[in-house]
């Protein structure tokens, strides 16, 4: 089980603590920010891994993968390529997971239900990425359970080995359903502004 504290919107003076506490694994959602905050902070801690959780635009990769160690939010063919391409380019071969819109909600992020297995295929057996799991963020205001344990459903019937589920409201609940990692922002860090 990997703890990740994400801790975007938190300067560097916020992390550095939890860093010296100890912990190793962060998560950021935004390419930009992540490039303010970060080369500082791994210098000081080499052994740092870094998470990519946001959406990720192809215009932004190659500062990407220059950046993070894993990328949670693979959603659409485009990206997949755009990705595989800068993997070679920079020897930087990352774990990958592809997000999925697990409520099929309009407005979330990730693949629709209907377009995993395709997308599961082109990233694993065409491009060859290191795809080693599932990612998802379940709607808000209901229980998340139903859709955890289909998030686990699908991995287990691809056979992905890696959950990316559970956020500071319901990471128990992720845990119990088969998270390998869960993503903790406001329980850790406090309140986002
Ligand atoms: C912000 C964020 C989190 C953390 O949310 P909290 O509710 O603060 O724990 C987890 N996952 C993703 C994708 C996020 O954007």
């Amino acid at each position: 089980m990997i703890l990740i504290a994400v801790s975007k919107t938190f300067e560097a003076d916020a992390v550095l603590p939890v860093l010296r506490a100890g912990q190793r694994h962060f998560g950021e959602n935004r390419v930009q920010e992540a490039a303010d905050k970060w080369p500082s902070l791994k210098a000081q801690f080499p052994d740092s891994v870094l998470h990519l959780i946001g959406g990720l635009q192809t215009n932004k990769v190659k500062q990407a993968v220059a950046l993070f160690d894993v990328i949670h939010t693979i959603d659409r063919p485009k990206l997949a390529r755009a990705l595989a391409k800068e993997f070679t380019e920079q020897n930087r071969h990352l774990p990958c997971y592809i997000q999925v819109n697990i409520g099929e909600e309009d407005q979330k992020g990730g693949v629709a239900l209907d377009d995993l297995a395709a997308l599961i295929g082109l990233c694993r057996d065409e491009l060859e990425l290191n795809l080693v799991g599932l990612m998802c963020i379940p709607p808000a205001g209901v229980d998340p359970s139903p859709y955890f344990a289909l998030l686990a459903k699908l991995a287990k019937d691809h056979h992905l080995p890696q959950l990316s589920m559970g956020m500071s409201s319901d990471f128990e609940v992720a845990v119990e359903l088969g998270a390998t990692c869960v993503r903790v922002g406001s329980a850790i860090f406090g309140q986002r502004h």
